[in-house]
């Protein structure tokens, strides 16, 4: 295919999406590799026939289906092409009984994407956005990206024989950068912040026959994130817990679990209980939309990220206002946390419950503890925590390392140098 952009193609059998539609105004378009809405430049959204997957799809099927997001292929926007599966999804969902008491609440959980392909959540939208990439007839994949996107992207792109570009900020953590150019792809730093990052892609995504997954492509992208809702309630024997607690970037995770758990609902595979209150998280370097939240705002004002999480440094929030939505109607609460307290975070969960999380995860962490804190979710609320990245990427947050003590290897020293550390 040459001319990717003017594509149009029918959804796969196995799947019942019936098209995109524009958020704002609703109108209706074909499965095209597009974003904006060409009336009102509102985000276009994949919408499924869920009468269909209602007929059609039981959680006898879904627990027969592969260990990876696409047993849930039914709600997602499989299209004509062979997927890009390197196995995104279907990670732990851990009781956290030892974070819960120290913190006091009852039941908690930890749904853990460190154990990706890639170490993140991404995984899972570049899997989706990759598959949709294929179908249209893209040869280069390419993105703006905070870290973990780049490393999903040079992975997967890598694995599919596509060629890969993606943008950074020049600053990213050096783990980032390593984990995105062993894939051999093409890596351009900018100098400048993501938000600069961004504005550029935008610029080249007009520009470009690529598949710039988290623009022309982010309908689809966007899609990959439900799946972490959908294994949470499947994890959970089939039902929703009372609350979630998501870090927020550009808003497209939250808006996105939020969604899936209502999809779940609509299509009978859970009870219809109380909806789930979504939580947001972010960093006091760069929350606009905790700011927003806290003072009522309806919409996000642009800020200057300065926060050491980086995979969370968006100061214009493309979904921050669904976000806002999202959370309010649900009956949550964005936490914005303190810079100081995301190493905090970091070593409280490594510490209670032997995982260890980057930047972004220590954030929500301390987020949980916050929100707990403040009421805003209450002891006995069964809540589940979306821990999103690994913290071996971002080394530098616990400041310089080096053993508890070092000793001539002698029995002697070893001894007395015990004797002082377990004192
Ligand atoms: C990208 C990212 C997020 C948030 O993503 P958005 O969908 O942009 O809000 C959260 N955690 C980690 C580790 C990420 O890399
Ligand atoms: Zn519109």
């Amino acid at each position: 295919m040459t001319d990717p952009n003017a594509s149009v193609l029918l959804a796969d059998p196995r799947s019942a999406v019936s098209g995109l539609r524009c958020r704002e105004c609703g109108q209706s378009y074909e499965i095209t590799a597009q974003h904006a809405c060409e009336f009102c430049f509102g985000p276009l959204e994949v919408v499924y026939d869920l009468e269909r997957v209602r007929e059609t799809c039981s959680r006898a099927a879904i627990e027969a289906g592969p260990p990876s997001m696409w047993r849930y292929a039914p709600l997602l926007p499989v299209l004509s092409a062979e997927r890009v599966d390197i196995g995104a999804g279907w990670t732990r969902l851990r009781q956290a009984p030892r974070l819960a008491a120290e913190l006091g609440l009852h039941k908690l959980w930890i749904k853990s994407d460190a154990g990706n392909p890639t170490n993140s959540f991404k995984d899972r939208v570049v899997s989706v956005a990759l598959s949709a990439a294929r179908s249209f007839g893209y040869e280069v994949a390419a993105c703006a990206s905070t870290g973990n996107l780049a490393n999903a992207v040079a992975a997967h792109a890598a694995a599919a024989g596509m060629e890969s570009v993606v943008f950074i900020p020049a600053d990213l953590e050096p783990a980032k950068i390593a984990a995105t150019s062993v894939y051999g792809g093409t890596v351009v730093g900018i100098d400048g912040s993501y938000d600069d990052v961004n504005r550029l892609c935008a610029q080249l995504a007009g520009e470009r026959p690529w598949a710039f997954v988290n623009m022309n492509l982010r309908p689809f992208y966007a899609e990959g994130s439900k799946t972490l809702a959908f294994e949470v309630a499947e994890q959970l024997g089939w039902r929703r817990p009372d609350a979630v607690v998501v870090p927020v970037a550009s808003g497209s995770l939250l808006t996105k679990v939020a969604k899936g758990f209502r999809e779940l609902d609509a299509v009978g595979l859970v009870p219809a209980s109380e909806s789930v209150a979504v939580h947001g998280a972010q960093a006091e370097g760069c929350s606009p939309v905790a700011a927003a939240f806290a003072s009522g705002a309806r919409d996000v004002q642009t800020v200057r990220a300065h926060t050491i999480a980086k995979s969370l440094a968006i100061g214009t929030p493309a979904d921050g206002h669904y976000a806002l939505e999202e959370v309010r109607s649900s009956g949550g609460a964005i936490a914005g946390v303190p810079e100081g307290d995301i190493e905090a975070g970091i070593r409280l969960l490594a510490r209670t419950e032997g995982i260890f999380t980057e930047t972004a995860g220590g954030v929500t962490v301390s987020a949980l503890e916050q929100l707990v804190r403040q009421g805003a979710i209450a002891p006995d609320e069964e809540t589940v925590v979306l821990i999103t990245g690994i913290g071996l990427k971002t080394l530098d947050a616990l400041g310089p390392v080096s053993p508890s003590t070092t000793v001539r290897p002698s029995l002697d020293a070893v001894e007395r140098a015990l004797e002082e550390v377990l004192r």
